[in-house]
């Protein structure tokens, strides 16, 4: 499981908004009483053009391709690459591992599952922004003549439905899938092979999104229930997307949003180890995202109240700015627990029908209520935590490279 630009701040900041007031101290998550260790995130840098300069150029900031490649194969490679070297040579990935020992697997994510994180586990192309290459491979793909994938949940349906090709139709007409475009749709799929698509890209943030789409923790629930019926057992990769499209935002609201959708995820994964317990659920970060610093510009607290009873995070409060005819102050107060200060009203009020203008005076008020700092709009190379739980789970403990976790993974799927 993968928090996408899940640092240790987005981890801490989640569990002071989620901890009880009305109860003396901060309680810790489900997720906290698993932490083994840390793992350095460092990638290959993009610049470098042989990998003797790669290898020896100062530490380089991962993004997530380089790092859920070194997660889905156990080796290193370029920034902005997908399963394989430099060179172009193909890394086999635990989940096309898994698959070729007969077991179940799937991917889960809040992104296209064409994004960079769930395509390093399916696909093999130089550039992560070949989304149409990366959806035909999910196709193509295939172990025993069926696509490597079992169960597919996530965004995408841009990539798949395309004028050039309909990859929707074939998965479903040819080989033999499920198709789901809608929680209950979800909810009733019984089938071995599915393919969930619930938007054309990205799915709506958490705590914007209609009943209709399903949350990350009901689609790894429905991935869990039809990949487990494998006697040999299964491979699932889930992923909390949009933690990293938030901080990349500096927007402290997506993120607690974001981290909600995950730990719910995570608790639906750990219940179901706890039951059997012969399952290695093990959680992680790619990288972290934004420089986030619980307390800012010398305040020595950081105020999760703010956040509390928000309604919707600040990228839907955009979309109905940019819509409607509401300034921009009437729109925050309309989904905001606390009453604007006159001067957050005045300043709200002269932000231009712009997304983003609007997006930044929005995650400005929020930052400064609940004293979030950020240092980049980037992501940076600090260390992120390493949970796991379950069979083989103590291998994980210490601070790892990202490419070891992944040669973990590898012998954890391995007879
Ligand atoms: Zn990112």
């Amino acid at each position: 499981m993968i928090g996408d630009g899940m640092g240790t701040a987005a981890v801490n900041a989640y569990r002071v908004w989620a901890e009880n007031p009305a109860v003396k101290g901060i309680e810790p998550l489900r997720l906290d009483r698993h932490l083994v260790g840390a793992v350095a995130t460092e990638s290959w840098g993009a610049t470098c053009e042989t990998i003797m300069d790669c290898i020896v150029q100062p530490y380089a900031v991962t993004d997530s391709s380089a790092s859920a490649t070194a997660y889905a194969t156990g080796r290193d490679t370029l920034n902005g690459m997908v399963a394989q070297g430099p060179d172009g040579e193909r890394f086999e990935t635990v989940l096309e591992r898994a698959a070729r020992l007969g077991k179940g697997t799937g991917v889960v994510s809040t992104s296209q599952v064409t994004h960079a994180s769930p395509a390093s586990f399916v696909a093999h192309v130089p550039s992560r922004r070949q989304y149409a290459e990366i959806a035909d491979q999910f196709y193509e793909n295939r172990v025993n003549g069926q696509p490597v994938a079992q169960v597919i949940l996530g965004g995408g349906t841009r990539d798949f439905r395309r004028e050039d090709r309909d990859l929707v139709q074939a998965f479903v007409d040819e080989a033999g899938y499920t198709l789901v475009e809608d929680l209950d749709g979800l909810l009733d799929a019984d089938d071995e092979r599915l393919l969930g698509l619930f938007a054309p890209v990205g799915l709506p943030r958490h705590w914007d999104r209609p009943d209709s789409v399903p949350t990350l923790a009901d689609m790894t629930r429905k991935a869990i229930e039809v990949l487990s019926r494998n006697e040999r057992g299964f491979f699932l990769m889930v992923e909390g997307s949009q933690i990293d499209w938030a901080a990349h935002g500096n927007d402290i609201a997506g993120v607690v949003s974001e981290m909600e959708g995950f730990a719910d995820a995570v608790d639906v994964a750990l219940d179901f180890a706890a039951v059997g317990g012969d399952t290695l659920v093990v959680i992680t970060a790619d990288h972290e995202t934004g420089g986030l610093s619980l307390g800012r510009s010398g305040a020595y607290e950081w105020n999760p109240e703010p956040l509390r009873g928000l309604m919707a995070t600040p990228a839907y409060m955009v979309e109905a700015f940019v819509a409607g005819s509401d300034s921009l102050d009437t729109v925050l107060a309309a989904q905001a627990p606390f009453d604007l200060s006159e001067a957050e009203r005045a300043n709200l009020a002269m932000v231009e029908r712009e997304p983003r203008a609007a997006y930044e005076a929005l995650n400005e008020v929020l930052d400064h209520r609940t004293h979030s700092g950020w240092t980049t709009m980037g992501h940076t190379g600090v260390d992120v935590p390493l949970y796991a739980s379950g069979p083989g789970s103590a291998s994980f403990r210490g601070l790892h490279q990202n490419e070891k976790v992944g040669q973990l993974l590898m012998q954890a799927v391995s007879p």
